[in-house]
């Protein structure tokens, strides 16, 4: 049976990783983690000493690399030309690094066929900030999360302190903000919800009741477990 495509789009830990991740478990769906790819190149292209502003010797740094994720137990691993890049695209420099070299269409093209192809067979979760705008315009079910600012400042900042970063809040939700409002006004497949979506605020709820959700509209839409 054939089995559906789901996209996840939403700002900044409002909660899709873990969300598409819980509902790809749920389902036995494959888990892409768009941001992932971003954060790579963001990473990459800071060791090449590149400009975030230099957007054709980004593109050709995009071209040029392969990108691969692997499972190890729970933990959803990323090589980039075989270099294990896990933890090293998770600190929140890397993320704003990444907003930064998002912005050029050059690099989201070098990008596109890569995302699709992982989404070709169905039976896929996948997380971003375009995924049901460009990159699977045709998913059978498309999701936006969302929540306050505050509340997703409170989530990252928890996580990046659990990773041992030292940070502080009020730096962490100046951050937030910042990549918010870059990827939103960003004149490329901006941060946006689809026509075509179902939105849905996670401020006031549970990891598990957003999952659970998701996964009663993913068996409306014809998954199976
Ligand atoms: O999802 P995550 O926070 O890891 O994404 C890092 C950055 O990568 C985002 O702030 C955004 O600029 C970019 N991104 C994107 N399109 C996607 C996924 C991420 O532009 N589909």
């Amino acid at each position: 049976m054939a089995e559906i495509v789901i996209a996840v789009d939403g700002p900044a830990s409002s909660g899709k990783g873990t969300v598409a991740r819980a509902v790809a478990r749920a389902l036995g769906y494959a888990y892409i983690d768009t941001g992932a790819l971003y954060r790579t190149v963001g990473l990459r292209s800071a060791a090449a000493g590149l400009s975030v502003d230099d957007a054709p010797a980004l593109a050709e740094l995009t071209r040029s690399l392969t990108i691969a994720f692997a499972w190890d137990g729970d933990l959803l691993r990323v090589r980039c030309d075989g270099e294990d890049v896990t933890t090293a695209i998770r600190q929140e420099a890397i993320g704003l690094r990444a907003s930064g070299v998002s912005r050029h269409p050059g690099v989201r093209d070098a990008l596109l066929d890569l995302q699709r192809q992982l989404a070709d067979d169905g039976g896929v979760v996948m997380d971003g900030r375009d995924i049901g705008t460009v990159v699977l315009p045709d998913a059978q079910l498309k999701v936006f999360l969302d929540a306050d600012l505050a509340e997703r400042a409170r989530r990252r900042h928890e996580e990046l302190v659990r990773r041992g970063e030292t940070i502080s809040y009020a730096e962490v939700r100046d951050a937030l903000a910042q990549r918010d409002d870059a990827d939103a006004s960003r004149e490329h497949a901006p941060l946006a919800a689809a026509d075509d979506a179902v939105r849905i605020d996670t401020t006031d709820l549970t990891i598990r009741e957003v999952v659970a959700q998701v996964v009663g509209l993913a068996m409306a839409r014809g998954a199976h477990r």
